[in-house]
């Protein structure tokens, strides 16, 4: 498969369509990221907080994939903020993941109950221009939380945010647009606690003969965003990858963005509460 690539606003370079391994066994890790490469995957997303860092590396050592042909993003956890704190969580990430530097280090959450994330947002530009970290961002800082960040004059390269046909997130993505920050979209096709074969996008999927996870796929991906489905499953991350050949009509991409329903649509947690 030929996967489409986007420029960062750091001139980097980031495949739009990954694997994301949040809920991803650690005992089972290595093998499905094995089996996610063999798809055709290279970009994988992980977390430290996904204890499967280990799994991920020992995938990436056995594959012999060459290193500059992967993307590996991991994310710092929340009770790890503050200078000394972050560096040595990069640290153990990159032990554990068994590299010398990964592709893209996000703040997990804002925690707003922490205090300010400036120090820590300030050490992660201090570890890029380091080279442990090739490009940075944030996740979960939705319109509420950006500012801060930006104030900095640290640009973060991505936002890491929950996105999906029934919530769309649009003053986050205007204020990211403003800024040439990627939107990666997670829980893309809902987290499974949607029924959007039964809406609008399960007739687009029918119309052009395919499923509705890659009708919304996609979407995604042709709305400008970058996207990590999760399936522990050879034949789904097979038909989600094949999304990456989807050619959706402007009419299409016009109902699919017509289901959102703003915060009503929202199905996990609101970085507001999350600590
Ligand atoms: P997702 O929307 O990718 O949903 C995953 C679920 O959808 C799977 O468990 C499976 O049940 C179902 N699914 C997958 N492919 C399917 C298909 N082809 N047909 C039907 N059902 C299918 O949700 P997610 O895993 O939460 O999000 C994707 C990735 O985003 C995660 O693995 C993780 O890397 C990242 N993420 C980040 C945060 C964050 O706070 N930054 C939070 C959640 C997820």
């Amino acid at each position: 498969h030929r996967i489409p690539s986007l420029q960062l606003n750091d001139g980097r370079t980031i495949p739009q369509l990954g694997f994301g391994v949040f809920k991803v066994d650690p005992d089972e890790t290595e093998r499905i990221v094995l089996d996610a490469f063999e798809a055709g995957y290279r970009h994988i997303d992980t977390a430290a907080i996904y204890r499967n860092e280990q799994g991920v590396g020992r995938a990436i050592a056995a594959s012999g994939i060459p290193r500059d042909e992967l993307f590996i993003t991991t994310k710092l956890w929340n009770d790890r903020r503050g200078e000394a704190e972050a560096r040595a969580a990069l640290g153990e990430s990159l032990e554990k993941l068994g590299l010398d530097r990964v592709d893209l280090y996000l703040i997990h959450w804002p925690t707003p109950s922490a205090g300010s994330p400036v120090e820590t947002w300030e050490t992660l530009g201090a570890l890029r221009d380091e080279g442990l970290t090739t490009s940075i961002g944030v996740s979960n800082f939705d319109e509420r939380y950006l500012p801060e960040i930006l104030e900095t004059g640290f640009v973060p390269a991505v936002d890491q945010i929950e996105l999906h046909p029934q919530f769309q997130q649009r003053a986050t993505t205007s204020l990211a647009a403003e800024h040439d920050i990627k939107i990666e979209a997670w829980g893309p096709l809902g987290q499974g606690k949607v029924d959007y074969a039964s809406t609008v996008i399960g007739e687009i999927a029918e119309r052009h003969g395919i499923s509705w996870a890659q009708a919304t796929i996609a979407w995604h991906l042709q709305s400008g965003r970058i996207v990590f489905p999760k399936s522990n499953r050879r034949a789904r991350m097979a038909e989600n990858i094949a999304a990456a050949t989807v050619q959706l009509t402007a009419d299409d991409i016009a109902a699919i963005d017509a289901l959102d329903q703003g915060e009503a649509g929202r199905v996990s947690a609101d970085p507001a509460e999350v600590s």
